[in-house]
């Protein structure tokens, strides 16, 4: 398989925040996302679904709740909306069908829970916060994780309910072209959120339909605590987006964290390092992270990622292209 050679652009913004403001940041996904794509209705219409995501957690964090609720209520938005690779709107495998990931994890006691191959499930994150919170594992895949749902009483639906045509649309150009034909950038996506509440927990949160084409089996690095999805009080806490396969052997999430914990690394250069490293082994995407006292920062090296960011105090920002 051909790994795309995209421009290199890497977009790097910090924004310290006070010891005891909440901050949260979310992502809806990194890839090749140009102007000439999005009509001002889609741009419109993306926009307005991260607001919603962003909002949703906000609230959460601005009423004193915890950074495990923002997260999952940012995510949970993002998962209904048609426009992102998670849940609804979810990729297409090489069979037809819809697969999905997810995992989150709480930064102050270093509890997780994860998912994949769910395929009935309405919200994968929700499954992996109830298996956080449950037990008696922290990781469940495939038809077993469909089966903890519904015993835990978590809505089934059939498959098609995460079908939708453009998804659809990418499947069957990806299956006219030879697979190494569609770049990895133009076939991928997830949804994610991490946060900081005013008591200074962190928590991350990552949901993925994966890549289009992907063989029904194949895990991404999205539920993969460590790869895709961390949240560390002593380090930070970090959700990704972008060519799965490389950020795994990159580490990218936990090696981040222990840049910063062990060698002293600023976040920022933590990232940026990770992600350059991630750009050498061919990969693309990019993460979005938050630094125990709040600093809160987007990344990637791809031409654009859906993002959001708000903080106590009222920044409230909602971005897509990578020049934005
Ligand atoms: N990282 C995801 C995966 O490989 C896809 C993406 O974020 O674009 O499953």
């Amino acid at each position: 398989m051909i790994l795309p050679l995209l421009p290199a652009l890497l977009l790097s913004i910090v924004t310290p925040a006070a010891a005891s403001d909440w901050a949260l940041a979310i992502h809806g996904g990194a890839g090749v996302i140009e102007r000439k794509d999005f009509s001002a209705a889609d741009d419109a219409a993306v926009r307005a679904d991260l607001g919603k995501a962003l909002d949703a957690g906000a609230a959460i964090l601005e009423a004193g709740g915890s950074t495990t609720d923002a997260v999952l209520a940012a995510v949970t938005v993002l998962e209904t909306s048609p426009w992102f690779n998670a849940a609804v709107g979810a990729t297409f495998t090489s069979a037809g069908t819809v697969e999905l990931d997810a995992a989150i994890m709480e930064g102050a006691s270093l509890r997780a829970g994860a998912v994949a191959g769910v395929s009935t499930t309405l919200s994968p994150i929700t499954l992996a916060r109830t298996l956080m919170d449950k037990g008696p594992h922290l990781f469940l895949a495939g038809p077993a994780a469909d089966g903890y749902a519904r015993a835990n009483s978590l809505t089934q639906v059939p498959n098609s309910h995460f079908h939708t045509d453009r998804r659809f649309r990418q499947l069957e150009l990806w299956r006219k072209t030879a697979a190494a034909d569609v770049p990895l950038s133009h076939r991928m996506g997830t949804v994610g959120a991490v946060a900081r509440d005013r008591a200074g927990n962190l928590a991350a949160g990552t949901s993925t339909g994966g890549l289009t084409g992907k063989a029904p089996g194949r895990i991404g690095d999205a539920p993969l605590i460590g790869a895709g999805t961390l949240a560390d009080n002593r380090c930070g806490t970090v959700s990704t987006t972008g060519t799965g396969e490389i950020f795994i052997r990159a580490r990218v999430a936990s090696q981040i964290c222990d840049r910063a914990r062990f060698a002293g690394q600023p976040l920022q250069k933590a990232a940026d390092e990770v992600l350059a490293e991630v750009k050498t082994l061919g990969g693309s995407g990019g993460l979005i992270v938050l630094g125990p006292k709040g600093d809160g920062m987007f990344l990637l090296n791809s031409l654009g990622m859906h993002r959001g960011r708000a903080s106590a105090g009222g920044l409230r920002e909602i971005k897509i292209y990578g020049d934005e």
